[in-house]
């Protein structure tokens, strides 16, 4: 029987998506079709989803088999209660490349010390201070999910000596992994550039309060493309204006728009970014929700499916 699939994301989405899906069921040989509206929810077999479609009552979906994220972060819609069946998130190539690019640019412009020169050129001929190689510079990854792993790949290609921290114990080429309330201190202590690729969940919130941020070495450096709800930003605040941390490079806020008073876009150790380190890239994104409906359909289990109780 044709499957039906609605497409329920805000904006210009469908524009920017309905050539790729229709590529993409037609690569997979998938019997479907794709809808943007209706009036008979009972008969939707997939939602392919962002949470600015403004849907949030899943219960007439009755025949519903799963809802697949556009986005990354599935924090807004994790606890919907009438939201029963399978919830998967988006892990799409594209999006991990734009992200591994975004961090990588952000560790280098600290490592190397760009601001001094790009910010302060002068007529000062300044030659005192060389760039210092990667492999004297530990950094911190917290989060080592399909981003946070290739992000660590990444540095680790650069000579980065990089340490990582999870919530499950793992094992990366070439990154030092750590678990646990004792893993995460250790992690802290190393890292003299610190990039959070956490989620936003119950357990991640305020992670990094004052006592956290008081582990990181002298001069240590914040980069957040991962949630602003992991950081406690008076705590970060503090250790900014004290100058025991260097510089905040801050991509995502508790709340976004980050509001025109807070205190982070003027602060001369803050840069913000207005959440795009990276983005579902729709081709990319495109291939991978269709192939998971494809390979579920075959009787493979879902890709990428939601730990509810952990709230990612
Ligand atoms: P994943 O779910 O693949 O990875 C999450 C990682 O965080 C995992 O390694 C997980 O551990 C770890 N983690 C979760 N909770 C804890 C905890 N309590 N303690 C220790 N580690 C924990 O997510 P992605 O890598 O795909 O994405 C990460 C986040 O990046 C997204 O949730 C989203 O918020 C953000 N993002 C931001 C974007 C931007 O433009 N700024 C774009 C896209 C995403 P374990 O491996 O053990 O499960």
């Amino acid at each position: 029987m044709t499957l039906t699939l609605l497409f329920a994301a805000g904006g210009d989405a469908w524009t920017d998506y309905a050539p790729h899906l229709d590529a993409a069921i037609a690569e997979e040989g998938l019997d479907a079709r794709l809808v943007t509206a209706t009036d008979a929810p009972g008969e939707i077999d997939y939602i392919i989803y962002a949470p600015d479609s403004g849907l949030r009552d899943f219960a007439p979906y009755t025949r519903l088999k799963a809802v697949m994220s556009l986005w990354a972060g599935v924090e807004s819609i994790v606890d919907t209660p009438s939201l029963t069946v399978p919830l998967c998130r988006m892990v799409d190539p594209g999006l991990t490349e734009g992200m591994v690019e975004w961090v990588t640019g952000h560790v280098l412009r600290h490592h190397l010390g760009m601001d001094r020169h790009i910010l302060g050129q002068d007529g000062v001929w300044r030659n005192e201070v060389v760039p210092p190689l990667a492999r004297h510079r530990p950094v911190g990854l917290l989060g080592l999910g399909a981003l946070g792993a290739a992000v660590g790949r990444a540095l680790v290609g650069l000579g980065f000596p990089v340490h990582g921290w999870s919530r499950s114990a793992k094992r990366l080429d070439g990154i030092t992994c750590r678990h646990g309330a004792d893993g995460l201190a250790a992690t802290l202590a190393e890292a003299q550039i610190l990039v959070s690729l956490l989620p936003a969940t119950a357990a991640t919130d305020g992670l990094l309060d004052a006592d956290a941020l008081a582990l990181l070495p002298k001069g240590a450096v914040f980069i957040n493309p991962g949630r602003g709800s992991v950081v406690d930003d008076a705590a970060l605040l503090a250790a900014l204006d004290a100058g025991r941390m260097d510089h905040a490079t801050l991509d995502v806020f508790r709340t976004e728009p980050l509001p025109a008073d807070h205190p982070f876009w003027a602060h001369p150790r803050v840069t913000v970014t207005p959440h795009i380190a990276s983005a579902t890239r729709p081709d990319t994104a495109a291939q991978s929700v269709i192939a998971n409906i494809a390979n579920h359909e075959r009787g493979a289990p879902l890709a990428h499916q939601v730990d509810r109780s952990a709230g990612y």
